[in-house]
């Protein structure tokens, strides 16, 4: 039997807020241990927790990116549970009335585009952290992260094939990091994704028993842990073995899910409303105040650079990427106005120099003036783009405060399309090579491949080749 496979994704993604989603307590990653934890963080008795505005702005602008409608009337709810790192016992989320609802974010796997679900995306808090691995015989708490503002974006179960689930995290990323929400490092557990996965029979409608995977933290993870499950779950139903709702865990070293506990009822955590925070009214002026400062949109971005400026798609793709390639792209193109040119040399250049020194544009110290008598060069049939990128550009990085124009003519690589330049190399050419003359007289017109290389040598690359070839032929006649 063949059979389909159905993903929903649940993703937690830490705010880049300057503060906590409830107390004043800076945001922190890596600094030491307990360091930004107020009284409210360790959730003294008396304590009482403030809503973050921009925890509320940023909810609200990531669902207007993704088309969602904007909840006016939010509150927020406890659940209820006990953990070491959750001082309160309960977490800050919303239950039944997320700001965000419906919605979808496009996707595009081998060419084919789909539009994702979005069931809602809600506020709520992160936990601390226990850390089992630093002491050996006690686990140690640290709640710098406690109460860090997340929002959990939940999708419907509308993806099919691990594939999909990697570019949609991919996509997620992309666009939190556009519109400045989030930094989405997985890494970091800045971002963290659950997938439910579940099988059924090719075709049927009825979705099946699912598991859920817990904490994936990047996206290779989550496409092999997806893989993994739906080869598990066919082979258990193969074998007539049934399963019931599961958490696991994903073993990144054996490749393989693991049950982690059977799965929590919603009644356990006993969600209501929590009296300490007021309930918020979101007016459809400020939603329209935030629609006008949005950034553009990635996808709106690589609609320009096909449409536009005439870029390939998978270019286009590259270049929005990160926010920073576009701008670098436009900064550039506003000057030189040779579109391709510029694609070109971010994507075939400066991406490569950059990911082999581990640095982002802006470390690169080599100015945009620089960059763009470099490309200069090349656009005036100066200099080959090949010698450019061979030999101009690698000088560039040695000599960064260098004119790239002055190493241009200090390494001899200007075209010099001189006519007496030209006429003495071939001169010279033909006399030191007379076998091979005599073999063109013979009627062997391929040796002129064999001319055109020899000039070019001599000429160090130093001159174009499609201006040597009507003067070559006419000497060889004479
Ligand atoms: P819970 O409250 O138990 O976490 P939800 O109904 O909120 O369950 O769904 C959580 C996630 O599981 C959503 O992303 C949803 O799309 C996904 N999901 C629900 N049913 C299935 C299924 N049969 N197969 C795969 N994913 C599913
Ligand atoms: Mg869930």
């Amino acid at each position: 039997m063949r059979y389909d496979t159905v993903v929903g994704l649940e993703v937690h993604i830490q705010l880049n807020t300057a503060t906590k989603a409830f107390c004043g307590d800076a945001l922190s990653f890596g600094e030491k241990a307990n360091t930004h934890v107020s009284a409210i963080s360790l959730a003294h008795p008396g304590t009482l927790p403030v809503v973050n505005k921009n925890q509320i702005d940023k909810a609200i602008q990531l669902g207007l990116a993704l088309n969602c409608k904007i909840n006016e009337y939010n509150f927020f709810d406890r659940k209820h549970y006990f953990y070491p790192d959750l001082p309160k016992g309960y977490q800050i989320t919303q239950d039944n009335e997320p700001i965000c609802i419906g919605g979808h974010l496009e996707i595009s796997v081998n060419g084919r585009s789909k539009k994702v679900k979005i069931h809602h995306i809600h506020m709520e808090e992160d936990a601390g952290k226990t850390i089992h691995d630093q002491h050996k015989s006690l686990s140690l708490v640290d709640l710098n992260r406690a109460g860090t503002p997340l929002l959990e974006l939940v999708t419907e179960p509308d993806l099919s094939s691990s594939e999909e689930v990697y570019q949609f995290i991919a996509e997620l990323q992309k666009l939190l990091r556009y519109i400045d929400v989030s930094d989405a490092d997985m890494e970091k557990g800045s971002m963290r994704c659950d997938c439910n996965v579940s099988v059924k029979p090719a075709g049927s409608t009825t979705l099946g028993e699912r598991c859920e995977i817990k904490n994936l933290n990047s996206k290779r993870f989550a496409k092999e842990a997806v893989e993994y499950e739906a080869k598990r779950q066919i082979e258990m139903i193969e074998n007539g073995i049934s399963f019931s709702k599961q958490t696991l865990h994903y073993n990144v070293e054996q490749k393989k899910t693991q049950a982690l506990r059977e799965k929590e009822g919603a009644e356990d955590y006993r969600y209501f409303p929590d009296p300490d925070l007021a309930p918020i009214k979101i007016s459809s002026e400020h939603v329209d105040s935030l629609k006008e400062q949005m950034p553009k949109l990635p996808w709106v971005l690589k609609a320009e650079l096909v449409e536009r400026h005439q870029l390939k798609s998978e270019h286009a793709d590259v270049l929005t990427q990160d926010p920073d390639f576009g701008n670098y792209f436009f900064e550039l193109n506003h000057v030189l106005q040779a579109p391709q040119l510029v694609s070109n040399f971010i994507i075939n250049q400066l991406l490569p120099t950059i990911s082999s020194l581990d640095i982002n544009i802006s470390q690169l110290e080599i100015s945009n003036e620089q960059v763009v008598q470099y490309l200069d060069l090349i656009k005036a049939n100066k200099i080959s783009s090949s010698i450019a990128s061979q030999r101009l550009w690698p000088s560039l990085l040695e000599n960064k405060q260098r004119s790239p124009l002055e190493l241009a003519q200090e390494l001899e690589l200007i075209i010099n399309d001189d006519d007496d330049f030209v006429q003495t190399l071939i001169d010279s050419v033909i006399s030191e090579n007379p076998a091979q003359v005599a073999q063109y007289k013979r009627g062997k017109k391929n040796v002129i491949g064999f001319f055109v290389g020899a000039i070019m040598r001599k000429s160090k690359g130093a001159i174009n080749p499609k201006t040597i070839q009507s003067k070559l032929i006419e000497a060889l006649n004479n």
